[in-house]
Parts: structure tokens; sequence; C-alpha cells
């Protein structure tokens, strides 16, 4: 028999279309992603991109507080052991705390999740197939893709090193942790993206140096004035880095950059490093099977609607969406995707 409704990915997008999803009595399946190494590489393992953060201050409902007494009620005990460890001091809500809450609202409304990847799709057939890592084959009434999408890094072996210990690749998630305040930072990035969260990090560092690989930025005119008219920022033109300076006690403590000019190479002092050289969605299992953006973004086929190019195809959060990209708006969308699936279905049947 055809599922009513699958769910690829395991962001705040795919979990809010689950609980949706289940309490419409549609029993969602859930592929929230495989555990292998070339996710954990691509940052793309199960629990999407805010598992790999700290303190998210901007989920609305979850001030900072004493949350140890309801995690642990809340949350299935077999789930709490796989944590980082919880403590009992008042704390935001931490990144993995926010997306196991989310993965449990959805189970507790009995939606089936597998561990594993989708990597082909048949999107013509009906009802549609979608095919996992495993080799398993699940045929489906609606599809919705949630599988989000994956901020770049430039591929430095110290880069990686420092993930989560000053280097970073979201400002608005990480900006305001103590290791980053009143002390100099880099961004990395000539675009909207670097010059806003150059801009938002100013508020909190002693100041910003903005390292861009060429000697004119990408960003919009609005965006520029913004970068130069700040005096915290200085931007650093027509340069690369060349590696992440830090040792195992301190994490980050300068960045290495060369000049793509006279290959000069200056050390800039500074206990984090922000990327924001864009984001590559998580499309490739769908490449030929569904509309893109020249970026690879799915296409959304109508404004407020989570329409694809296929009918009974939807997609919610970041796969859809390169401008907002916040964990709110991806649940919003997530929402939306699960009622559009259900009026998709209601209309077929009628
Ligand atoms: P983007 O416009 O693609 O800019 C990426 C930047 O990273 C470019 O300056 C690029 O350099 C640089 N870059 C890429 N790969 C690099 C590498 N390997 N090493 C060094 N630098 C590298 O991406 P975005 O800034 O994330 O913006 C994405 C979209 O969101 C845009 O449409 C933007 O307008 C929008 N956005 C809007 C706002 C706003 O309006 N407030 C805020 C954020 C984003 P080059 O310039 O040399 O290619």
């Amino acid at each position: 028999m055809a599922e009513k409704v699958v769910i690829i990915g395991s962001g705040p997008a795919g979990w809010a279309a689950a609980i949706y999803a289940s309490r419409a009595n549609l029993a969602p399946l859930v592929y929230e992603g495989a555990i292998t190494e070339e996710n954990r590489v691509n940052g793309t393992l199960p629990l999407g991109q805010l598992s790999l953060t700290t303190e998210v201050e901007n989920y609305p409902g979850f001030p900072a507080g004493r949350l140890d007494g309801f995690l642990t009620t809340a949350i299935d005990p077999t789930r709490l052991r796989g944590m980082p460890p919880l403590t009992d001091q008042s704390h935001p809500v931490t990144g993995p705390e926010l997306m196991e809450l989310m993965r449990q609202q959805a189970t507790n409304f009995e939606t089936r999740i597998v561990t594993d990847d989708i990597i082909d799709v048949d999107l013509d057939s009906r009802p549609m197939k979608v095919i996992s890592l495993e080799g398993r084959t699940v045929e489906t009434e609606t599809l919705i893709v949630a599988t989000g999408a994956r901020a770049n890094y430039l591929g430095l072996p110290s880069e990686d090193a420092f993930k989560n210990r000053g280097v970073s690749a979201c400002a608005v998630c990480d900006g305001a942790l103590p290791r980053f305040r009143n002390r100099p930072l880099v961004v990395v990035g000539g675009g909207d993206s670097a010059i806003e969260e150059a801009t938002y990090l100013a508020k909190y560092a002693s100041a910003v140096y903005l390292v861009h690989r060429r000697d004119e930025l990408r960003a919009s005119q609005i965006m520029q004035k913004r970068a130069i008219g700040n005096p915290k920022i200085e931007i650093v033109w027509s340069h690369v880095v060349n590696q992440v300076l830090g040792d195992e006690q301190q994490g980050v403590t300068g960045v290495s950059v060369r000049s793509t000019k006279d290959d000069s190479v200056q050390t800039l002092e500074a206990t984090g490093m922000f990327l924001a050289i864009g984001h590559t969605p998580n499309t490739d299992f769908l490449k030929g099977k569904l509309e893109t953006t020249a970026k690879g973004y799915i296409q959304l086929t109508e404004p407020f609607r989570t329409w694809t190019s296929k009918p009974g195809v939807f997609a919610a959060g970041d796969v859809a969406d390169d401008y907002y990209r916040q964990a709110i708006t991806s649940a919003g969308s997530g929402c939306r995707a699960a009622l559009d699936a259900e009026r998709y279905l209601a209309s077929s049947e009628a």
C-alpha cells in the first residue's frame, strides 16, 4: 500500500510538516537522513543545520531558562543518551535540544521515522516512488521535500578542526556567544550575507575584518554602504584565507590571509571566523526530476504555496529558500507543506 505522505528531511521544516500531517491522520513517513561519514563531512546528518549550532536565542517560545527538567520529561530517554550533556543552569535552548524536541513532538503523534537517505525518486509514476540508500523503495501519494541546504566552507583542514570552536557559518546563531564578545572577528565573503553577518557581529565584537577575495564587493549598494560606514568593520580587500590559527585549549586565535595581488601573507588576530560564501541546497537526488532555480533551489510555482513543478510534491524550508533561511521560517513552511499535501489528497479523492 502506498504511503499518504513521505517527508524527506529532519530540520524544522520536516518536523513541522510531520507534526501537522500526523495530526491530520496521514501517518507520515519521515526519512530523517543516514548517519554516514559523507553526511558528517557535508554537515547533512539527521536533524539538519540547527543540530550543528550551539544556542538558539531567536526561536519564539524558548527564552533562556532551566530546561533540564523539561527536556528529561519531554524527550524519550533513549534519545537523551545521544544528546550533548544537559546543563542544570539557566541557558537558551541549544540547536540539538530544539531539534530533539521537534522530533519527539512528531513521534508523539505517531510519525514513523527511517534513519536513511533518499537517493532517487520517480515523481512521474502514480503513486510516486522514493528509493533509499539502503535500497528500499517506498510508494507514496504525496512527497514533502525538506532536505535543507548546507553552508559552503572553504575546505581547509584547519577550518574543519575549529568548527564550533570559533569557526561558524551562522553569525545570527552563534555571534552572541561569550567567546566572540569584545574580541576581533573575521567574516569571509563579499555578498549581502557577508555584510549582514559583519554588521550583526560588529554589535558584539571589538572589530570585524571582512575578508573578500576581490577588490569589489558583490553585495548590493545599500549593504556596501552599511559596511563601509561602520567604524568597527575593516574590509580586507583581495585576500583569501590561508589557514585558521588556534590551539586545542582556546580554539581560534587568528586567521592567516594571503593577498591575491602579491601573495603576501598576514595574520589577523581573531577569536572567530564566520563563513558567508553561500549555501548549497541538498537537491542532488532531484536533478532532472523537479524544476530548480539557477542556484539549484527547488522552484516554487505559486506565491504563498509550497507547490513545485510536479503535482503532489511540496517543498519546505531552506531547500526552497535562499533568502530567509531561519528555523522559524522553515518550520512555518513545513506546516504549509503539510496543509498543501492534505488538501491535495482531499482533492484527488473527491
Ligand atoms: P552570494 O551573493 O552568492 O555571495 C557569496 C560571496 O562569497 C561572494 O562575494 C563570493 O565572492 C564569495 N565566495 C564564494 N565562494 C568563495 C570562496 N571559495 N572563497 C572566498 N570567497 C568566496 O551569497 P550570499 O551573500 O549568501 O547571498 C545569497 C542571496 O541572499 C543573494 O541573493 C543575496 O542578495 C540574498 N541576501 C539578501 C540579504 C538582504 O537583503 N538583507 C541578506 C543576505 C542575503 P565573489 O564575489 O568573488 O564571487
